[in-house]
């Protein structure tokens, strides 16, 4: 079936890129496109382009760029026709509905990688990558997706099931040899090689949280009492007036959430009403909605009035984030200080006056520090939600097959266990997946990708 979708966005712009893919590709071409030489594009080498109208019937509907990808040196490895042509929406439709006319089929979201994917062009990891690159928002998104791209947690994932397949054939070589001395069939070889899975398979899970922190934003509250200086202190990080500052205590009532991008990483923050004994109805509601964004919020920027000594109200918000990754942010250091900074002698502290934003770029290294990440670090790959997943299956059974050879369980007990493991990252890697996986997979991708 050949497929076709506009693969650039539903927008006005300068140019539109019609994608057309399957063994009709090129016979539909020759019926729309028209080369001042008469060259078909039938006619055409791969990795060609021509200049053209685009006319079907004779009916001139614009000019524009016609080139050939012929199979299986393309993208989804089938043949492919793209025409580039002017970026008005009117115009890229009409040229796609006389390209289905033409006996083409509207491509599904993802389908042109879903056929690479199917024509072994990528395997699901890779293509999954193609996924990421388009909705990468900082350098450390993009250099995941780009080594993902490149087949690195596909190579993880094979090294482990690497290391179970010698484990399964020392067990299947015990099980035929019972009575041979067979030195990798040793209890300790195979538990050892086991247990270097479970690290590896660790590790992989453990990068997908530091993935999220990059791919999607850290949730972040800023919490204090009323007046310490909140909604001046998001203002000044975010280095524009957002919510209203008044000398009135109290006067921020709603959440209000702001991306405050730090290098890589993007803190997703929200202001909140003043943590008090809120006296009227609106400010009741207010600090319950603070309390429910520190409770939500993977780091907490805890703000205290440096002029002033630590009152009772201080000690209730360090109470809401005390089990929260937090900055103690300590404001208004322009006025005499009377805080006493000795009781957060071991938290991280960041000093500034939000009124002038003087100290405030210190936020990036706090926050570095606060969620334990390192600036500047080497590139890493993070697994998906679905890689986790299959991560995680082949913990449980890898953990289960070492627990059984520890217990000195039957041999078969443990080949049952890690055959199972081996098997949730074949799922992983895409080589054993069901059309279901697949699926999901490609419908997250947008039309035309
Ligand atoms: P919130 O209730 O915690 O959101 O506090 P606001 O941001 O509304 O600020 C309360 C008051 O503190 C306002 O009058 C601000 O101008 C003042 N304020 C904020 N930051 C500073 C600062 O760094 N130095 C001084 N002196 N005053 C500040």
């Amino acid at each position: 079936m050949t497929v076709a979708a506009i693969s650039t966005p539903a927008a006005v712009g300068g140019i539109a890129m019609i994608r057309i893919s399957g063994e009709s590709a090129l016979k539909i071409a020759d019926e729309i496109f028209v080369s001042p030489s008469g060259k078909k594009p039938s006619q055409m080498a791969g990795y060609t382009c021509a200049y053209g109208e685009i006319a079907p019937g004779g009916n001139r509907l614009d000019d524009g760029i016609l080139t050939v990808f012929r199979s299986p040196k393309s993208y989804t490895g089938e043949d492919v026709v793209e025409i580039s042509c002017h970026g008005g929406i009117y115009v890229s439709r009409k040229i796609l509905r006389e390209i289905l006319r033409l006996g083409a089929e509207p491509a599904g979201p993802g389908e042109f990688t879903k056929r690479a994917f199917l024509n072994g062009k990528l395997s699901l990891t890779q293509a999954e990558a193609v996924m990421d690159i388009v909705s990468a928002e900082g350098d450390a998104a993009l250099s995941s997706a780009n080594l993902m791209r490149e087949g690195a947690i596909y190579k993880k994932a094979r090294e482990i099931s690497k290391k179970l397949v010698e484990v399964l054939s020392s067990l299947a070589a015990w099980t035929d040899y019972p009575d041979e001395d067979l030195p990798e069939a040793e209890p300790e070889k195979i538990t050892g090689k086991l247990a270097e899975c479970r690290e590896a398979l660790k590790k992989l899970i453990s990068g997908y949280d530091e993935g999220l922190i990059f791919k999607e934003g850290v949730p972040c509250a800023i919490v204090g009492r009323p007046n310490v200086g909140k909604s001046t202190l998001m203002n000044a990080l975010l280095g524009y007036e957002r919510s209203i500052v008044t000398d009135e205590a109290g006067t921020t009532r709603d959440v209000i959430e702001e991306r405050l991008r730090l290098g890589d990483l993007i803190l997703k923050l929200s202001d909140t009403a003043g943590l008090r004994e809120a006296k009227s109805e609106a400010e009741r509601q207010g600090v319950r909605l603070s309390e429910k964004s520190a409770e939500r919020a993977s780091l907490v920027l805890a703000v205290f009035d440096g002029s002033r000594e630590l009152s009772p109200e201080d000690m209730e918000v360090l109470k809401i984030c005390e089990n929260k990754r937090r900055i103690i942010v300590i404001n208004k250091v322009d006025l005499p200080q009377k805080i006493d900074k000795e009781y957060f002698k071991d938290e991280i502290i960041l000093e500034v006056e939000a009124k002038t934003g003087r100290g405030v770029e210190k936020i990036k290294a706090a926050a570095y520090e606060a969620l334990g990440l390192e600036q500047g670090g080497a590139p890493e790959v993070y697994a998906n939600e679905r890689q986790k997943l299959c991560c995680e299956r082949a913990l449980k059974f890898v953990s289960e097959a070492e627990e059984a050879a520890l217990r000195g369980e039957t041999l078969d007990a443990v080949t049952v266990l890690a055959d199972e493991a081996a098997g949730a990252l074949l799922e992983l890697s895409g080589e054993r997946v069901t059309e279901a996986v697949v699926e999901d997979v490609f419908s997250r991708f947008c039309v035309g990708k």
